[in-house]
């Protein structure tokens, strides 16, 4: 098999066929139709074997993940998927992988009817990337720029569960096997919150997705609004699975420090707070608020005495 067999078989079946697609898959690039008065949204995202996951790692959790991440970044900016591209770079063609990764990027493409429009193969280090391509209404793209002090700080989700599954997936704890099963499927299926993104666009002042850990990215967000923060650790939100396993200041730093949780951090004006609460009650979504905006310039942990050696992820360090 060839690498254009390999695109015809794996990458050009998939069943949505969007509208705005003027040509997909087959010419040197793709031609897409951007709704009049829309901004379009780019984002893109790489996944190394041995760096960001295991290479023996089910295929299907590659290729959900790959999108997933990139999905996340899209929710991050309020944006509404549309597109994607994919970079593969395969050490040889395998078969059952190629069929595994595929069902696992449609799977989650479909969801959110993205449909693939073009992209690379090529031969060397197993390595995925994939670039999203979503719209965005001018005036509602949610930006890390824009917290006030005053304005509360929410997450849109429970938090350490990824960082508790990957202790499991390197081996270094064990534990019951439907909590395993619960933390692993964490770590590998991170569902990205694109309609609270979507939603958050006429009520947040600032967003960010969590990948590095919240530490880290709360750091950017607050460094790009000009603010400081304060953060409440007893009220970060926590799965049941997790405060069954670890004790509390053990929750807390895998909430701070550890990644791959892909819940959104946002920040909402107080006068808006309400409003947004109501939206999200009607549409079945939960948030949790775990601080506050303050001005000046620092990061302030309250109701958390523990060691945070290490803020995030940083790749040549
Ligand atoms: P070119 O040499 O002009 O860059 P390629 O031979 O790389 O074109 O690709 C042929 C067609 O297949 C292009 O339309 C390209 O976008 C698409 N394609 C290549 N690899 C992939 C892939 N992994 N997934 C989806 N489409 C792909
Ligand atoms: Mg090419």
């Amino acid at each position: 098999m060839d690498e254009f067999s390999l695109i015809d078989q794996y990458f050009k079946q998939q069943r949505l066929a969007r509208a705005d697609v003027m040509l997909g898959i087959g010419d040197d690039a793709a031609l897409l139709q951007v709704p009049t008065g829309q901004l379009l949204v780019a984002a893109v995202d790489t996944l190394v074997a041995d760096v960001h996951f295991f290479p023996q790692a089910d295929p299907y959790d590659i290729g959900y993940k790959a999108l997933a991440v990139n999905l996340s970044d899209l929710a991050a900016m309020g944006a509404k998927p549309a597109w994607m591209t994919l970079a593969l770079t395969l050490p040889n063609i395998s078969n059952p992988w190629l069929k595994g990764f595929a069902a696992g990027l449609f799977a989650l493409a479909d969801e959110f009817r993205m449909q693939l429009v073009g992209g690379d193969t090529t031969q060397g280090h197993l390595t995925v990337t994939i670039q999203a391509l979503g719209f965005v209404q001018d005036g509602k793209a949610l930006k890390r720029s824009g917290a006030k002090a005053g304005d509360k700080i929410y997450v849109s989700g429970v938090l350490g569960d990824a960082g508790l599954g990957l202790q499991l997936a390197l081996g270094r704890i064990s534990l019951a096997n439907e909590v395993k099963d619960y933390l692993l499927s964490k770590l590998n299926r991170p569902y990205p919150r694109v309609k609270l993104g979507i939603l958050l666009g006429s009520y947040a002042s600032a967003a960010i997705d969590i990948s590095d850990g919240l530490m880290a990215d709360l750091q950017h967000l607050i460094k790009a609004s000009k603010v400081g923060a304060k953060i409440f650790c007893e009220s970060l939100p926590f799965s049941m699975p997790l405060k069954k396993s670890v004790s509390y200041e053990e929750s807390c730093v895998l909430a701070l420090t550890a990644g791959d949780d892909y819940e959104l951090c946002f920040t909402v004006p107080p006068q808006k707070e309400q409003q947004l609460l109501d939206q999200l009650r009607q549409a079945g979504m939960v948030a949790y608020c775990i601080g506050e905006i303050t001005s000046g310039n620092v990061l302030d942990l309250q109701g958390f005495s523990g060691n945070l050696s290490q803020y995030g992820y940083k790749h040549f360090t």
